[in-house]
């Protein structure tokens, strides 16, 4: 059975395409992701054509660009950014204020989020991957930790290495050594998540934060990142059900009040 798709939001990302239908009250009823190609005009015409074919859908229906690499996406109505988009999403999903962390493959981003939805600031970080989904996926490949695993393994121990390199690069030189004296692989992921939480941290500092603490982006589905944001914290964390789709859920959600006000 195929659900009636009011608009769709579609999320560029440096890592990941992600893409969202929503239905006329905002639910979202279908998604696709992909890792980004390096030809993404191509990638983007064929996420369309599979949005189509899959839900019967006309040619006009609102289609909203966010994410890195938005700017590529010349069939949308509307190019709209990263913060309003993971704001977006995560207000309708979660309904509530607070400080939101978006921790992508290439970016981080900290948004504050009033009662009613509105961004009042955010702070990004998208020069330094050591506070992104790079961090830990370069040094897990090293260990041979698959991806899905990286946040199981690191939970399963409480001995934790201290990393004192700052740079994914020099972080991943560092494991090796560790490595081959004999720390193990379980204590080294513990201590390179310490590191990525330490940095978070810092950057919802400059912000303000506000409780709830809530994740959205890929590593939000790190069981990891969300346990130890809150012994760092000691601010209760939210998840939304989906957290790689808040942005494009955004985006789809803006396509659809376009459509309704007939813009
Ligand atoms: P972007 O929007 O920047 O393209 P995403 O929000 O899609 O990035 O997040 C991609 C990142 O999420 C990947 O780099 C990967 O490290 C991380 N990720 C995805 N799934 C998991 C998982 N199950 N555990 C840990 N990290 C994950």
């Amino acid at each position: 059975m195929t659900t009636d798709i009011r608009a769709l939001g579609i999320d560029v990302g440096s890592t990941t395409v992600k893409i969202v239908g929503v239905d006329a009250q905002g639910n979202l009823a279908w998604s696709h992701i992909e890792p980004a190609e390096p030809r993404i005009e191509d990638q983007v015409t064929q996420f369309l054509e599979r949005a189509r074919a899959e839900n019967n859908l006309d040619g006009n229906i609102p289609l909203v660009a966010t994410g890195y690499g938005r700017g590529l996406v010349t069939q949308a109505t509307r190019k709209v950014t990263e913060i309003t988009c993971h704001a977006r999403g995560i207000f309708r999903e979660l309904g509530h204020g607070g400080t939101l962390v978006d921790i992508g493959g290439q970016d981080s981003k900290v948004i504050a989020i009033t009662s009613k939805g509105d961004v009042i600031d955010f702070a990004m970080n998208d020069k330094c991957a050591a506070g992104t989904g790079r961090f830990l996926e370069h040094s897990a490949q090293r260990m041979r930790v698959p991806l899905e695993q990286i946040g199981p393994v690191a939970l399963a121990t409480t001995a934790e290495v201290v990393i004192s390199s700052t740079c994914t690069v020099f972080a991943e030189s560092e494991v090796i050594s560790l490595l081959a004296h004999g720390a193990s692989p379980e204590s080294i992921l513990r201590g390179l998540h310490r590191s990525l939480i330490k940095r978070i941290v810092a950057m919802i500092r400059t912000v303000g934060l506000v409780s709830p603490l809530m994740l959205s982006g890929g590593v939000a589905q790190n069981e990891a990142i969300r346990k130890m944001l809150e012994e760092e914290t000691q601010t209760p964390v939210m998840l939304p059900k989906h957290p790689q789709l808040m942005g494009a859920y955004g985006a789809a959600l803006m396509g659809l009040k376009q459509d309704l006000s007939g813009l």
